[in-house]
């Protein structure tokens, strides 16, 4: 075969491969449409899809208006009124700066751009097959009109999956830009139905409110800062089902959102063991310097890139496992049994007069605490609803987690509060007491240590031997060396665990943990699953009596114990079911 020359594209071929890479489906051209209304500084966005976006995409703003002079170049590659210079690159804070998009989706796709701005008698509408503007009778703003997508490119249409899911695509999309845009009005209506509607909104936490109207009791409010980094934004409490995949995770660094695998694992190393159905849902807010963040990426992809990327992720992760381990204390409901679910961490009645600054009158004022915090953080709330205390508090004298009343087949304590019945998990209850303990003692000073009468020795993968040559200096909790090429030995444990732990056992799992803290280089992450492994070891097992003393020991533990909602693996460690649930199944007062 005779090969052919190189010869540069033509602009017009040039210009359809490169817009694949930025509309590679209807919602990212969407989504850089609703970018543009932004940054145009629009009041309201209303948006249409059709046919899962691929027949018809519309987005109709009242911004600022392009002049009719400019339409033209509106549609030209890299064109743009965001940037002048180079150095502009660090400081935009526009949404775009590339001026892709609209070359881009002009490309493939039956494209018009009709505007008028707010100075302008007239509209103007332009196309790409016009010679120039035409005027045309509009409103304030801009109309961007994107019709039979990838019309042109069977090959890339195929791509595209059932117009269902392509406009759950474009939802979420508006979703995404309704969540970092509070004080933007928005509307999407797909194939004729209105599917969102939002109002303008006074900031993020009503936005997000509005949002997901079914969650807002269960939202946990964050807002941090540390120098120049600031967190805001909330967590949706792990329980009910209320899982990330179900919700939604949703990170903005500086208004923009982004899917960063970095901040992810932040967040998730805050939430780890905590959420036993999956991960929760989150909108979060970081704001950084425009100087320590990148954003100047590939315009389709989400990620970002970081001056200090450790002080970040330090950052997040402190901001949000603090969240998780303040008390929330909202008591399971008789209505929102079965049980199953994970419980908030319980409530000290200090702990809520604390966090409430007195607010509430009575003590026990911890079903409303959530609520409270919330407001103050964000503002004003709907009302909680209002579920009836049954027992006077004073009864149990502080003690939300009660008085046992006996073990139910040696794996649970069944205690009785003021609101009902209590089931704890005896062993996940221990071993999350185990490792906050644990936490607190390593984070002051080294712990003493005590020596083994004859080391503990076990056969290692080769694995488990190169993470022991490289770390043996560094596991948390016990002195280790590599004996021989396949055989750990351990000298010396913690000794607030060495009564009850299987020392060789313990290495293996440690350095298991060593294996994977190396592969994200992170040492917290080792001593959290160091600390983790301990605990789970020297928790007392199930299948264990213990005398009512006892229980009652373990529950004022508890009590005392940050996070106490769930164990490290993020199993519930208790559950609350309420005395109404009692009397609904027993048809009680009916
Ligand atoms: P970029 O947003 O990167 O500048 P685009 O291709 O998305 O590039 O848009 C090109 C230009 O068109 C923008 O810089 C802006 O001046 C103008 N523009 C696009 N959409 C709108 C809009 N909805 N309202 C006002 N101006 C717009
Ligand atoms: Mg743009």
């Amino acid at each position: 075969m005779t090969r052919r020359r190189i010869k540069p594209l033509s602009a017009a071929v040039a210009g359809k491969v490169a817009a694949g890479e930025v509309i590679e489906r209807p919602a990212a051209a969407l989504k850089e449409l609703i970018e543009n209304s932004l940054d145009a500084g629009a009041a309201s966005v209303d948006i249409v899809v059709g046919g899962g976006g691929a027949d018809l995409l519309q987005v109709q703003d009242d911004g600022e208006g392009i002049i009719a002079e400019d339409l033209p170049s509106a549609l030209m590659r890299y064109a743009t009124s965001k940037i002048e210079s180079e150095e502009d690159f660090t400081t935009v804070r526009t949404f775009g700066f590339r001026g892709e998009a609209l070359a881009s989706l002009a490309a493939v796709s039956e494209f018009s751009i009709a505007s008028r701005p707010p100075a302008s008698a007239h509209g103007y509408v332009y196309a790409p097959d016009m010679q120039a503007p035409r005027p045309q009778p509009m409103p304030h703003g801009t109309i961007i009109t994107a019709r039979a997508l990838f019309g042109e490119f069977p090959a890339r249409r195929r791509f595209l999956r059932t117009p269902a899911t392509e406009a759950a695509h474009c939802a979420n999309a508006a979703t995404v830009a309704a969540l970092s845009a509070p004080q933007t009005a928005f509307s999407l209506t797909v194939n004729n139905r209105q599917r969102l509607r939002l109002e303008a909104a006074a900031d993020h936490a009503a936005r997000l409110t509005a949002v997901f109207p079914k969650l807002h009791d269960n939202v946990l409010p964050l807002a941090e800062s540390a120098g120049v980094l600031q967190i805001h934004g909330g967590i949706f409490a792990p329980r009910l089902g209320a899982t990330g995949k179900s919700i939604g995770q949703f990170f903005y660094v500086n208004g923009r959102f982004v899917r960063d695998r970095l901040l992810r694992r932040a967040v998730a190393e805050a939430l780890r063991g905590l959420a036993h159905d999956g991960e929760p849902g989150y909108a979060l807010f970081l704001q950084v310097p425009p100087a320590m963040v990148d954003v100047n990426m590939h315009p389709a992809k989400l990620e970002v890139r970081f001056m200090e990327p450790r002080a970040i992720f330090e950052f997040v992760r402190r901001a949000v496992g603090k969240v998780m381990a303040v008390p929330l204390g909202t008591p399971l409901r008789a209505d929102d049994l079965p049980v199953g679910n994970i419980p908030p961490p319980l409530t000290s009645p200090a702990a809520v007069a604390e966090s409430t600054s007195g607010a509430w009158p009575s003590p026990r004022a911890d079903s409303r605490a959530a609520t409270t915090t919330w407001r103050q953080m964000f503002g004003e709330m709907p009302p909680p609803d209002k579920s009836a205390p049954a027992l006077p508090a004073a009864l149990f004298g502080g003690e939300p987690l009660g008085r046992a009343l006996g073990q139910l087949h040696d794996i649970y304590i069944i205690s009785e509060n003021h609101t009902g019945l209590v089931v704890v998990d005896m062993h996940a209850a221990h071993e999350r007491i185990l490792y906050e303990e644990l936490k607190t003692a390593f984070d002051k000073q080294p712990p003493p240590m005590q020596k083994l009468l004859t080391p503990a020795v076990a056969a290692l993968s080769p694995l488990q031997a190169a993470a022991l040559s490289e770390h043996g200096g560094e596991l948390p909790g016990l002195t280790a060396y590599l004996a021989d090429e396949h055989t750990g030995a351990v000298s010396e444990v913690a000794s607030i665990i060495a009564r009850r732990c299987d020392p060789a056992l313990l290495l293996i799992e440690i350095l298991e943990a060593a294996a994977e803290a190396a592969e994200a280089n992170q040492a917290f992450v080792l001593r959290d699953a160091a600390l983790s492994s301990m605990a789970c070891h020297a928790a007392v097992r199930a299948n264990c009596r213990l005398s009512l003393d006892e229980m009652n020991a373990l529950l004022r533990r508890m009590e005392e114990t940050e996070r106490s909602g769930a164990c490290n693996h993020g199993r519930p460690c208790w559950q609350q079911i309420d005395r109404a649930y009692f009397d609904r199944i027993f048809r009680r007062g009916r």
